[in-house]
């Protein structure tokens, strides 16, 4: 039996040497050879000389009928001469230093020429030579290495789809091919290597990236289904309580907030475990979502945890909530590390007892012998700061208690939807009204002055500012240098009239809690800092920052520091003090100016990444897709992820014959997500 599993020394001509060299190119299968699409094409379709410019890059079928002329001159320097028919006419044709083409060039032979046309002397510069015996117009170039040539893979895939074609099953359903005008898998692949022209190399792509993205997304979404089958709790809340709740908040919602609250209540009502991201820039007002859901869980007779990395954003999280819930069921209990034994005794017997009912942590949530009641839902809040164990050990707290993660850092929609795909994701993409968008500004470091003057002149008026200094690639102790070293200069020039602070991630636990509360008491105007500011402190007072050597960092990075400013009501401003030397460079400095839209700014990110090298492809979590693009063809990607799903909630799908391929595949990568 054949089959595309079958290895590639199946294939006449392939020892464990070549076999060895097609492994470097990830090529073991005859599937895999199959799939090995080509990078671009030559088009070979012929030129019209007749109208054809100077200088224009040309095609000509013809035969040659002169005897090729080969002309050494200098050293390893020679000229490859011929007369060739095109069209009704005929033209010269020269080759430099290609002496090997002497081989393909003989009289008589029918070629086909690429090169650039001469339109005064009516003669051809030849780039590449092909005979002409392929009825081709298109010719496929791969990605090729040292170890492998070009010509053996064109070779070895013709031989291939001879042999194969047959056993290539169409794996994409039916109804989706003719929905999309999609061709059948032999076609496709026939076409991707050998197309008759452009357009059918096009649509073969079209087909190829389709299916490329649809299995992908087939897989993902079979490992969420699986989730779902677990048993969850019903959080059977009363929801009329829940408005009433909703009723005493002082601000109205907005649309994004109510979207999102909608998603999370129908997920906590579902006998489905939950297993949710919810993603919203700095600043969208993700807490209220969160208390909002919290609430629901409270009043349906559940407990609920919520989980922050540091202790002092756990600290501000039990302030504020303690707040909205005074007066009603919720009883919220902070666990800390300062707590004196019997504090922390007592403070478990009411977590088992369910007597608190909220109860609010660092990682001593998971590290503790903390029992629950019964715990119906986790949050975990800047959940990027987390493993995937620590949120493991949450959920396995209580008794498939629903999920909910929650996380500032944008995410492009490509990544949600390719990383995050096995959660469901539920985005706030819009912030409250009133807010001032921060105003940016780029200043090369010859204009540094200026940046100073404007600290001065706002420290003047009463602001807070906080002054990053530059990154040192891999090296912390350096970026603590340069710090202090920045920290002492400031202090030489603002000190006595204003107090300036430093924060560096070296400083012990203490120390850092004393710098930020004294930043957030306003006992100090100017906190220099490396990138090391903690997540979720807030001082809204503050409302400048100085960022040095500002290319030095990413665009996450970037956007991430300036949203410490723009909390309050007040005007805030970014100063972004760099000289970039890629237009790369110049690029993110340009977008922060442009735009203080977080998925704005993430997106461009991935684009500039993704063009970039491959490694920071790799870096920036998006998938490496053989044909599809997941960021040029997002639309693709989002319908395939829908495709995907409706296929595997149809009922008996897997039963139906015309999906056995597609199960086959399943069931081949055992719901893996790794991407091949
Ligand atoms: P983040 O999403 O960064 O966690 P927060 O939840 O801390 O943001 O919200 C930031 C601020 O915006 C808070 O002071 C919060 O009370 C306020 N806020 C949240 N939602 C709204 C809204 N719909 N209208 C007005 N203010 C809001
Ligand atoms: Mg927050």
């Amino acid at each position: 039996m054949k089959s595309l599993q079958d290895p590639v020394a199946k294939l006449t001509g392939v020892g464990a040497k070549t076999a060895d060299a097609l492994a470097t190119l990830e090529i073991n299968t005859i599937g895999d050879l199959l799939t090995y699409f080509p990078s671009r094409y030559d088009d070979f379709a012929p030129t019209n000389l007749e109208q054809a410019a100077d200088k224009q890059k040309v095609t000509v079928h013809g035969t040659i009928i002169s005897e090729p002329l080969l002309t050494r001159f200098g050293y390893h320097r020679n000229r490859l001469a011929f007369r060739l028919t095109a069209g009704h006419g005929v033209v010269n044709v020269v080759y430099f230093n290609q002496p090997y083409l002497k081989k393909q060039a003989v009289l008589n032979a029918d070629v086909t020429v690429l090169g650039t046309w001469n339109r005064g002397r009516q003669e051809i510069m030849g780039a590449k030579l092909v005979s002409a015996n392929n009825e081709q117009s298109m010719g496929a170039i791969y990605p090729v290495n040292k170890h492998v040539r070009q010509a053996t893979l064109r070779k070895l895939i013709k031989q291939a789809f001879n042999k194969y074609s047959d056993v290539i099953a169409t794996l994409l359903p039916i109804h989706l091919r003719q929905q999309y005008q999609l061709l059948d898998r032999k076609t496709m692949i026939h076409d991707m290597h050998f197309p008759k022209d452009g357009a059918a190399a096009k649509a073969a792509r079209r087909t190829a990236a389709y299916e490329e993205f649809f299995l992908f997304q087939l897989r993902l979404q079979a490992i969420r289904l699986a989730h779902r089958q677990e048993d969850g709790n019903r959080i059977l809340y009363n929801n009329s309580e829940l408005r009433d709740f909703i009723k005493t908040i002082p601000f109205e919602l907005t649309h994004a907030q109510k979207r999102v609250v909608n998603e999370i209540c129908r997920d906590l009502r579902s006998p489905y475990q939950m297993n949710r991201l919810l993603q919203g820039d700095v600043g969208s007002g993700k807490t209220i979502v969160a208390a909002i859901a919290i609430y629901a869980t409270i009043i349906a007779g559940y407990q609920a945890a919520l989980m922050a990395p540091t202790e002092i954003l756990a600290n501000q999280h039990a302030t504020k909530l303690a707040k909205i819930f005074a007066g009603t069921h919720v009883h919220v209990g902070l666990l800390t590390g300062s707590m004196t034994a019997k504090e922390h005794r007592l403070f478990l017997e009411k977590v088992a007892s369910g007597e608190i009912n909220l109860i609010i942590g660092t990682h001593a949530l998971i590290q503790d012998p903390v029992h629950f009641a019964n715990l119906g839902l986790a949050i975990i809040d800047e959940q990027h700061r987390f493993g995937v164990q620590q949120r493991q050990l949450l959920r396995e707290k209580g008794k498939s208690p629903d999920v909910l993660a929650m996380t500032a850092t944008p995410i492009p929609r490509t990544l949600a939807i390719t990383s995050y795909g096995e959660m469901d994701v539920s985005v706030i993409d819009e912030m409250p009204q009133g807010r001032l968008p921060v105003k940016t500004t780029w200043l090369k470091s010859d204009q540094s002055e200026q940046a100073l003057m404007f600290l001065k002149n706002q420290l003047a008026q009463g602001a807070q500012a906080y002054v990053v200094s530059p990154l040192i690639e891999q090296s912390e102790k350096l970026d603590v240098q340069n710090a202090t070293d920045l920290y002492e200069r400031y202090a030489q020039y603002f000190e006595p009239q204003y107090k300036v602070g430093l924060l560096h991630g070296r400083m012990d636990a203490d120390e850092k809690g004393q710098a930020m509360r004294s930043f957030a008491d306003g006992k100090i105007d100017v906190l220099v800092a490396t990138t090391v500011i903690e997540v979720g402190v807030d001082n809204p007072n503050a409302t400048v920052m100085l960022i040095y050597d500002a290319d030095r960092f990413g665009l996450a990075q970037l956007h991430q520091l300036r949203g410490r400013v723009g909390r309050g009501d007040k005007q805030s401003y970014c100063l972004l003090v760099a000289d970039p030397k890629t237009e790369e460079g110049v690029a993110r400095m340009k977008t922060m100016v442009a735009t203080t839209d977080g998925f704005v700014v993430a997106q461009k990110d991935l684009e500039l990444r993704g063009s970039g090298d491959i490694l920071g492809k790799k870096q920036s979590g998006v998938p490496d897709f053989k044909v599809g693009d997941p960021i040029a063809d997002l639309k693709m990607l989002q319908v395939a992820r829908s495709d995907a799903e409706n296929l595997l909630k149809t009922p008996d799908w897997d039963k139906k014959d015309e999906n056995q391929p597609l199960v086959l595949y399943l069931q081949r990568h055992e719901l893996s997500t790794h991407f091949d």
